[in-house]
């Protein structure tokens, strides 16, 4: 079962009595013991068998094993949503006095982490810019535990050298830690580059097609088992129902981001050459200030395309009222095509300055390219930025 595709389809729980082909779906809080001794045993994890649902289940089991081969991890575990899985994972590993050292750009909710929710226990972030990163010796403290990066970055699509930071986190004695949310492990494995931790919305790409929420945290077994622990008495685990979706989705997880990236190569391109775009910022376009990076760590681009409208907010607000195929929603990674004006929406409650630093000039929009048919795509697109 070497092959990503093979991996994603066959990895599967052991069949029940039925012998279904499909795995089954296991809607149930807890399970039962023989008798007083096998439960015993059970707590005591003499024997590794499902108790109760916020511990384990047969579907998110099922997910994290997959979710782990995919990685190239050694365990993990599955949250209900992308940001339980964030949170739980800092608050499994850090203590009062710890420091994170962060790249700047980094998911609304988990720069709200943060600024906001970290600092009442005493853990503070400090950030750097995908620019600094040569000089990022200036940024450790002595109480630095933990790097963490997004790459590509939301929404400004900066890239992160994962194998420089690997090396970094590694020579300096720093837990590296990577939302690989963009990405999938289908097109970028973190851990091959010294990531001790890997964390998924499972929301976007992985569940590919806009329904449930979910998240994971797979990585080095004695980390996970830290957060297993801290989610196994708090009780951010995610529902079987989500498992099972997920689980499913992961199927046509390569098939699917080969085809959002056909789609997004040909948008990007054609974007670039249209006179009332200012710039286009994809990976794999050699107009990307890290493309070498990006193509060194990823296999292709992703299906995310960040564009930028010549004008500002008003003719970026203007564009998104004259779309009428693509979605206006906050999803991305979905079947159906997403665009977003991040600066009149997610960080309009940032002061101009700081959008800038995070890479949001006020005519970026961002587009999650989904899988319709590209001319169908395209026609929208059009259609908008000419009225
Ligand atoms: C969406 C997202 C999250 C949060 O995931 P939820 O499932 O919405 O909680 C975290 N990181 C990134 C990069 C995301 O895009």
């Amino acid at each position: 079962m070497s092959h990503f595709e093979t991996q994603a389809i066959r990895t599967q729980m052991e069949r029940t009595a039925f012998q279904e082909h499909s795995n089954p779906l296991f809607l149930t809080s807890s399970f039962v013991f023989d008798d007083a001794e096998d439960m015993r045993a059970s707590f005591a994890e003499e024997k590794e068998r499902a108790i109760y649902s916020r511990f384990t289940n047969p579907n998110t089991s099922e997910l994290v094993d997959k979710m782990c081969l995919l990685e190239g991890a050694e365990a993990g575990y599955a949250f209900a949503t992308g940001m339980a899985a964030v949170f739980s994972t800092f608050a499994a590993l850090l203590k009062s006095g710890d420091h994170i050292l962060s790249c700047r750009s980094v998911f609304g909710s988990t720069h709200g982490l943060f600024t906001r929710y970290l600092p009442k226990w005493n853990i503070n972030t400090t950030y750097f810019g995908a620019d600094q990163v040569d000089q990022l010796d200036d940024f450790v403290l002595p109480e630095t535990k933990i790097l963490y990066v997004e790459t590509p970055t939301n929404p400004a699509i900066e890239i992160l050298d994962l194998e420089f930071l690997g090396q970094f986190a590694r020579e300096r004695g720093l837990l590296f830690v990577v939302d690989n949310c963009f990405a999938t492990p289908y097109l970028q494995r973190p851990i091959d580059f010294g990531a001790h931790l890997v964390i998924h919305s499972a929301t976007k790409l992985i569940d590919g097609q806009g329904r449930v929420l979910g998240g994971i945290t797979v990585g080095q077994k004695d980390l996970i088992r830290e957060i297993y622990l801290f989610a196994r008495n708090t009780g951010p685990a995610l529902s079987p129902f989500n498992a099972w979706v997920l689980s499913k989705s992961l199927e046509t997880l390569a098939v699917r981001v080969e085809k959002h990236c056909d789609n997004a190569e040909i948008l990007a391109t054609r974007l670039e050459e249209h006179s009332s775009i200012k710039r286009v910022k994809y990976p794999f376009l050699d107009s990307h200030p890290s493309s070498e990076i990006a193509r060194k760590q990823m296999k292709r681009g992703g299906n995310i395309v960040a564009f930028e409208l010549a004008g500002g907010l008003e003719v970026g607000r203007e564009f998104l009222n004259k779309i009428a195929l693509c979605s206006l929603s906050a999803n991305l990674g979905d079947t159906r095509t997403i665009v977003t004006h991040p600066a009149s929406t997610t960080h309009s409650k940032l002061s101009s300055e700081e959008r800038l630093q995070v890479g949001i000039t006020d005519g970026l929009v961002r587009m999650s390219v989904g899988l319709e048919h590209v001319e169908d795509i395209w026609t929208d697109l059009l259609q908008a930025l000419n009225n």
